[in-house]
């Protein structure tokens, strides 16, 4: 039976050290520093110790515990085995969820209401239709094509940003840098779905969150290190954006006296967007040990040379 190691801040997996010895009878499971992390075949990561991965001669795949790999592909000494991340109907339905709460937050102006509330304000504002609503979606993967799906099911107008060009059916899509431009100028609500890569780095700098229209919201979904925080900040206090809802940031959590969580028109949430359960992760992560085991195809793998 194979060897896993589990590669976090200590105590992060330990849930599911009872779940692997439940769905694979005689696995040995080791927790990183441990000295028997060193033996295993399979390394199940979040935020690895740079080198940790390196340091593993029998090491054949490599599993996040996540959607995202951008915490394993930042070590420069990673080995050139499979890597492959955790895709989930539940994860996927998890995200839909908060990308819809959060975009009738500003199109149905609770983020004004709830503000107006503490002061006993009593104001109404003018209503627009979903259809005259423009919600565009950086990243028309797992995650951004279910959300912008159920976004035109509620008969929003939506658009959609991807590297390679996509067909959706009633979603306007856009393509490659040289699109993002005009796919920004023409959206009210911008949802980031995007993976972190050297190309999505700083992605929403102040030249690009400019060409959103005036009044342009921002849901962050995706990264911290997508966003140029205090160029958000900056088009945020000058009116030209109208708000924005983060729920990821470059420092997590994000130190209780954090002037974001304070800036007003900003709504902070827990990195909570879509939490995959442990024993979701260890589902897959024994699926793809038994594929491993058998020489089959591995699922969800990475494509490392993309970044995602
Ligand atoms: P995915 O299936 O890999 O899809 C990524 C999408 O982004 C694809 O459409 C891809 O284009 C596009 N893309 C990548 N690089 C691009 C570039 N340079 N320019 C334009 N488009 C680009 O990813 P996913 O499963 O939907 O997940 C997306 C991200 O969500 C994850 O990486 C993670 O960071 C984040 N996430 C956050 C939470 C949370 O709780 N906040 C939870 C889960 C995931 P192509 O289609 O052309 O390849």
């Amino acid at each position: 039976m194979i060897s896993i190691a589990l590669l976090s801040r200590p105590g992060l997996m330990d849930p599911m050290k009872a779940l692997l010895a439940r769905e694979l009878p005689g696995v040995t499971v080791s927790s990183w520093p441990e000295p028997a992390t060193r033996e295993a075949e399979l390394a199940v990561c979040w935020k690895p110790e740079p080198g940790a991965l390196a340091a593993m001669p029998k090491l054949k795949l490599i599993h996040s515990i996540a959607a995202g790999v951008d915490n394993i592909l930042s070590d420069p000494t990673l080995p050139d085995v499979p890597l492959c991340r955790i895709v989930d109907p539940d994860i996927t339905s998890a995200m839909t969820e908060f990308v819809l709460w959060a975009t009738l937050y500003f199109h149905r102006d609770f983020d004004r209401v709830i503000s107006n509330a503490r002061d006993g304000l009593w104001r109404r504002y003018d209503q627009y239709a979903a259809k005259d609503r423009r919600v565009g979606i950086l990243g028309l993967g797992a995650l951004g094509t279910d959300a912008a799906l159920r976004l035109v099911d509620l008969g929003f107008a939506v658009s959609a940003w991807s590297r390679s060009p996509k067909q959706l059916a009633g979603v306007t899509t856009f393509s490659g840098a040289d699109a993002l431009d005009a796919f920004l100028s023409e959206t009210d609500i911008l949802v980031s779905l995007l993976p972190l890569t050297p190309s999505t780095v700083g992605l929403l700098d102040a030249a690009r969150l400019s060409r959103l229209p005036k009044g342009a919201a921002l849901i962050l979904c995706s990264r911290g290190e997508h966003v140029v925080t205090d160029d958000l900040v900056g088009l945020l206090r000058s009116g030209h954006l109208r708000g924005a809802v983060l729920d990821v940031f470059e420092q997590e959590p994000l130190p209780s006296d954090h002037p974001l969580w304070r800036e007003p028109g900003v709504l902070v949430t827990p990195h909570m967007a879509a939490i995959a359960s442990w024993e979701t992760i260890t589902l897959q992560v024994a699926d793809n040990a038994r594929r491993l085991l058998r020489g089959e195809p591995l699922l969800n793998t990475v494509d490392r040379a993309r970044g995602y």
